[in-house]
């Protein structure tokens, strides 16, 4: 479904990506782990199209989408990105939130943004919060709704980046439990995170990024549990 071949980017001489390649396949769940800096953010926002490549080719269900005759505002109707800080409009409810991209940017009808909206705020258990602000709910209800405001426009992939990481620890599990949810209904994610404990409960594979390429790729009980690459252990044995 996705594939990142050959992909280099440089910020001035700063070589952020470095020859990476990365396939992920329709329905799979793949996680991106590494030292902090070893580009795991620029990889997806390269991805979204939110920044430029110097080389190399990203291709979406096979089409070329770093080709530039390509609209990256259709290809951002494809890829759901969702931050770490999950960037709600304080003066606006959760449905205009959800709502906005949709009937501005897509200039989809807006009773249909709206139904959508509702049937995904429904599905996660937060129809009731429609017509709340964002200070109204907790930090993890805030992600569930940024990650809702990413699937309005049923996207074919799912871009997360430590999405847990600005929760506190009793908020984290439910949101974990809409990424499980999603994965069982075959929604195809990459995630960037710090916790491998996040990376083995929902990956199905697991990369480990190091200075800008992945270094290995494999079942997260192999990665995390048995790395090949002296480089993995070294980062491994850091952090756990
Ligand atoms: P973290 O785990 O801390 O989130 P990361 O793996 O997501 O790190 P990136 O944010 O992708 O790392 O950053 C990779 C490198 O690119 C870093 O050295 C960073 O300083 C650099 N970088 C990222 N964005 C920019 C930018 N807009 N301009 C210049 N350098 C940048
Ligand atoms: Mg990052």
């Amino acid at each position: 479904l996705l594939s990142c071949t050959g992909v280099r980017k440089t910020f001035g001489d700063h070589v952020v990506l470095d020859d990476l390649s990365l396939e992920v396949a329709e329905h799979e769940v793949v996680a991106l782990i590494g030292a902090s800096g070893s580009g795991k953010s620029t990889l997806l926002r390269c991805v979204n199209l939110l920044t430029g490549i110097e080389d190399g080719i990203i291709r979406l269900d096979g089409e070329e989408i770093t080709n530039p005759k390509i609209n990256p505002d259709l290809v951002r109707q494809r890829i759901g990105l969702v931050f770490q800080s999950y960037n709600l409009f304080p003066h606006m409810t959760v449905l205009d939130n959800i709502t906005l991209a949709p009937t501005r940017v897509h200039k989809r009808a807006a009773a249909e943004a709206r139904e959508q909206a509702m049937h995904w705020l429904e599905r996660v258990g937060l129809a009731d919060k429609a017509r709340a602000f964002p200070d109204g709910l907790s930090g993890g209800q805030q992600q569930r709704v940024a990650i809702v405001r990413a699937l309005v426009n049923n996207p074919r992939l799912l871009l997360l980046d430590e999405v847990t990481s600005a929760l506190d620890p009793e908020l984290v599990g439910e949101v974990l439990t809409m990424i499980r949810d999603l994965k069982g209904e075959g929604m195809t994610m990459v995630l960037a995170t710090h916790e491998m404990g996040f990376a083995k409960q929902v990956a199905d594979r697991v990369a480990f990024l190091d200075a800008g390429r992945v270094l290995e790729h494999g079942p997260p009980d192999q990665v995390l549990g048995d790395p090949t690459e002296a480089r993995t252990r070294q980062f491994l044995s850091r952090i756990i």
